[in-house]
């Protein structure tokens, strides 16, 4: 990982604070004066601050039911950050895996692991993520089985080169299905809907893998060490 991030997960310092102690040559790594922030350093070197051996706290891992009206991002804008909803300390230094659009609820996965994230996100990996939408126009199985079809065979969305990934379509109700999708394109579900002539109303994402969102919304709670291996 970068210098400065191991800084920041190894002492209280933020990010700008880390950058500061670097370039002032107050860091070392393997006993040389390391004033490159961006240096590559791995779990194994002895990186030490005034003299001082640093360790790295060990990676965290969240789910957080996401309510709408909230941003998958660090900072506010036109609605409040969700980290706000995690009252535990250095939260800001926790980052989204697959973000969601501010009105979307459902399951948001937070860590600090980069690698660990990646295996989710990366359409390489085939991550599942179930998706409850609820949509304008009611289906008949008809219908249904007509869209199943067109998303299980992948779909152009507009500006897209590459078809998406077959995705599946499971009808709740009229209004109501749940979608798997292995990708996560922007504002993905929305489109795919829009391009089959509906719209969604509303959208929740209920699962991730094998992580099943369990808490209500607002609230949070750490991964269990299986949820955590799930993705490895
Ligand atoms: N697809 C969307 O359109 N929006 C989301 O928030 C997630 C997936």
């Amino acid at each position: 990982m970068r210098l400065d991030k191991f800084l920041c997960k190894s002492t209280d310092l933020d990010r700008d604070a880390a950058s500061v102690a670097i370039i002032n040559g107050s860091v070392t790594v393997n006993g040389a004066i390391a004033t490159d922030c961006a240096m590559q350093v791995h779990e194994n070197n002895a990186v030490c601050l005034n003299e001082k051996p640093l360790m790295p706290r060990p990676s965290r891992y969240f789910m957080l039911h996401k309510p709408a009206d909230t941003l998958c991002s660090n900072v506010d804008g036109a609605y409040p950050s969700l980290f706000h909803l995690l009252d535990i300390e250095h939260a800001f230094d926790l980052h989204i895996v697959g973000r969601l659009d501010a009105d979307t609820t459902g399951l948001v996965l937070l860590t600090d692991d980069g690698r660990w994230s990646f295996n989710i996100i990366s359409p390489q990996y085939q991550c599942e993520k179930v998706y409850r939408v609820t949509l304008r126009d009611p289906l008949d199985s008809e219908a249904t089985a007509a869209i199943a079809a067109t998303f299980a065979a992948g779909l152009q969305l507009q500006g897209e080169t590459a078809l998406t990934l077959p995705a599946t379509l499971q009808q709740v109700d009229e209004k109501t299905v749940l979608l798997t999708l292995t990708e996560g394109k922007f504002h993905q579900v929305k489109r795919m809907f829009a391009a089959v002539g509906n719209k969604v109303v509303a959208l929740h994402r209920a699962q991730i893998g094998a992580v099943t969102l369990d808490v209500d919304v607002g609230e949070w709670r750490e991964l269990t060490l299986a949820e955590i291996a799930s993705f490895t």
